[in-house]
């Protein structure tokens, strides 16, 4: 990138937190990835939003990270910026409805949900990453997922320069998808609708679900969560790898969780290369046995 110093000097004096040649691997759940040219946080909103104005009038380059909890980022240098919603994780709470920034973490929203007696929101009490993330990615899990709880996601259009809200119905959710994949609207924030509810019932589910996770899949260990998506509803990834004898397979320092089939773990100082060549392994073989293409759940930074 030319002018390195200059664009890290005008970032800076916008109100970003701005590092040089940073290591993904500190940023993304699965600790893996190679040096991006900035990592920059914006310290609010209309931070954020200037900061984007900036690298697109200036034809810069970049990515936006919440949480890294749905990212492979290859070993090599990326060559341009990595803005982080980090700081922009405000919220208030308006009668049954929480309205909230996209940096904020999905679980500590779950919780926050819990203090106020909101029920809806048990599911994701355990989801790592932002919410931003989590409405791009329409995460869910145990049932639950964002597209049932989302009101409205403020989103800036760059095009347009303008801030717009999106209602549920535009956002076109899906399994693991919305249409924030497809366009280039930038996540701000959202309305989450919820439900009064009773708070120990809350705070039960949420023991129950958080309990569930911890017994299944591999926590202690960094990793992206599920490898790979299901290729349709009835067909479970972590099963079939199970019934494979794949669980402990290894390459490298990745390793197939012994705990759950459908994780991908970085036992041991993996490289990108050691988790490229594990999914294929699996992909080819469950192509074999049972003519399935699996895809890839996480997005991979090349
Ligand atoms: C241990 C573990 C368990 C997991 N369990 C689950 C689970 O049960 N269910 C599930 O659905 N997922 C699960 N995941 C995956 C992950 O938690 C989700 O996909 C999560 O929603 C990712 O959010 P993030 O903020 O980390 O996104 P990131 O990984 O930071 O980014 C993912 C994508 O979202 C984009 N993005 C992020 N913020 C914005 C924004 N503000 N505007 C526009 N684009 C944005 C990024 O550019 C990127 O393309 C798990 C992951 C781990 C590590």
């Amino acid at each position: 990138m030319n002018n390195l110093e200059t664009i890290a000097k005008d970032l800076y004096l916008m109100g970003c937190n701005v590092l040089i040649n940073e290591p993904m691997s500190k940023h993304t759940t699965f600790r893996i990835g190679g040096k991006v040219a900035l990592y920059v946080t914006p310290k609010t909103k209309n931070i954020f939003i200037e900061v984007l104005n900036y690298l697109d009038k200036n034809n810069i380059e970049y990515k936006i990270i919440g949480g890294g909890a749905n990212l492979i980022v290859s070993d090599k240098f990326h060559d341009f910026v990595v803005i982080s919603t980090e700081y922009i994780s405000g919220y208030e709470i308006e009668n049954e409805k929480i309205i909230a920034e996209s940096g904020i973490p999905l679980s500590r929203l779950s919780f926050i949900a819990l203090e106020n007696s909101l029920s809806g929101m048990e599911f994701a009490c355990g989801i790592p990453g932002s919410l931003g993330g989590a409405i791009f990615m329409n995460a869910g899990a145990y049932g639950g997922e964002m597209k049932n709880i989302i009101e409205t996601v403020e989103v800036y259009d760059l095009k347009s320069k303008k801030i717009l809200f999106l209602g549920n119905s535009n956002c076109k959710f899906g399994y693991r998808t919305s249409i924030f994949q497809k366009n280039n609207l930038i996540i701000l924030g959202a309305t989450i609708a919820l439900k009064k509810g009773i708070h120990e019932k809350i705070k039960q589910e949420i023991f129950n679900l958080l309990e569930k996770r911890w017994s299944k899949q591999p926590l202690e260990y960094p990793s992206a969560g599920s490898i790979f998506k299901r290729p349709e509803p009835t067909f479970y990834v972590g099963t079939t790898i199970e019934k494979l004898n794949l669980k402990g397979f290894s390459i490298g320092g990745a390793q197939i969780s012994e705990k759950h089939g459908g994780f991908i773990i970085n036992k041991e100082n993996a490289t990108f290369e050691d988790v490229q060549q594990l999914i294929n392994h699996v992909k080819k073989i469950v192509k074999e046995k049972y003519n399935k293409d699996l895809k890839v759940e996480p997005e991979i930074w090349d």
